[in-house]
């Protein structure tokens, strides 16, 4: 029996040569294929303007920065999320508040933000958690007119849609993630997309230390003009090593995001008939790219999640705990919060499946077999 693991990035012949073509070329920091990959990429999203990244951790950090978040800024978050969500705020100096989720999608929604928001709310980060698209409309009504600006957290959502677009083509600023868990990987990195000219030049250059000219340009000239640093900024770039495989990534996205959905749906038919199983499914305003395929494990199952990933375990079936919840970790315990019923809900009570693009039939009818053996409301 060999181990499934919960996801494996699909990458071949093709990230092989584009890579050996950089390092061929002798640049290899960031320069004309980071360039390629913004453009691609602000394309595939139908997004004016993109700007790469070391990482979506970054990415989120700039657009806070460049949306004029700082110190005595409260920002609103969910808690259902990877802890980087929360952290970039304490980056940009501002102060997290968390918000509770919808119990269907794991997202935010007006209804769950609304409560939480003050006079000193200058921004909400949403989350297309899981790859499952936040109803962005929705928590712009709230917020646009109150001044409050909406910064997606898109990591886990490339491939996802929202009302028939590429997810954050809607969004005033949008971050990406391109690490291995993700659906599209370049090792580490990340992407900011943005509607507006003046955020994306600002966050171009704070990610290069804030430098008047940029380092490829400066090494394009024999005599490099003097540069001048306008604001302190960061080390955030991506190189052109990953800026290369993203390119391949890209153009194989549709077939991965294709094939994500076609094994979430195999699932998703084979765990129907097993009650007290709760798979993640689209919204009705829009797709997943079934980033993460999570299940709520409920009462009616008659076992306990611990107990099905026990089981999963034993059968060599590496799955996951859910998404975590931000609020109950060491580092946030300075942070007083409001009640979050459905985050601890569904943080205690959710598992992810293993989920990959070279997965077998075989492989997944191994999972499901495990998934499905108890019969319902028989305790072991
Ligand atoms: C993965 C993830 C991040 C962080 O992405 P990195 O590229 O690893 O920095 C941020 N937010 C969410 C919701 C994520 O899932």
């Amino acid at each position: 029996m060999t181990r499934i693991n919960v996801m494996r990035p699909w990458l071949g012949q093709e990230e092989a040569a584009a890579l050996a073509e950089v390092v061929a070329s002798g640049w290899v920091a960031q320069g004309p294929r980071v360039a390629r990959f913004e453009e691609a990429f602000a394309e595939a999203q139908q997004a004016r303007h993109a700007v790469a990244t070391s990482s979506c951790t970054t990415a989120l950090h700039l657009a806070l920065v460049v949306a004029g978040i700082g110190p005595g800024d409260e920002v609103v978050v969910p808690s259902f999320s990877f802890i980087a969500t929360a952290n970039v705020v304490v980056h940009a100096g501002a102060r997290p508040v968390f918000a509770d989720v919808d119990p269907v999608t794991g997202n935010v929604t007006a209804g769950t933000v609304e409560p939480v928001l003050s006079e000193r709310t200058r921004a909400v980060v949403v989350v297309d958690q899981g790859g499952v698209p936040v109803d962005l409309d929705d928590v712009r009504a709230l917020c646009d007119p109150l001044g409050i600006v909406v910064v997606e957290d898109a990591a886990c959502a490339v491939g996802s849609a929202y009302r028939g677009r590429p997810v954050g083509a809607g969004a005033d600023i949008s971050a990406w993630s391109f690490h291995p868990r993700k659906v599209l990987t370049t090792g580490e990195g990340g992407m900011i997309t943005t509607a507006r000219e003046d955020w994306a030049a600002r966050a171009r250059t704070l990610r290069e230390h804030a430098m008047t000219i940029s380092a490829s340009a400066r090494h394009a000239s024999v005599l490099a003009p003097a540069e001048e640093y306008a604001e302190v900024g960061w080390n955030y770039r991506m190189t052109d090593l990953q800026a290369a495989v993203g390119l391949v990534q890209l153009g194989r996205l549709p077939e991965i995001v294709r094939r994500r959905r076609e094994l979430a749906r195999r699932y998703t038919d084979a765990l129907a008939g097993t009650p007290g199983l709760r798979p993640v499914a689209d919204p009705p305003w829009g797709e997943t790219n079934f980033q993460s395929y999570w299940l709520e494990v409920a009462p009616e199952r008659g076992i306990d999640r611990e107990e099905v990933l026990a089981r999963l375990a034993r059968a060599d079936i590496s799955a996951r705990r859910g998404i975590m919840a931000a609020h109950r970790q060491p580092a946030y315990a300075g942070y007083p919060h409001a009640p979050l019923p459905v985050t601890e809900r569904l943080t205690d009570s959710t598992l992810i499946l293993p989920l990959f693009h070279e997965m077998t039939d075989d492989e997944q009818s191994r999972v499901l077999d495990v998934l499905t053996s108890v019969p319902a409301g028989v305790r072991p």
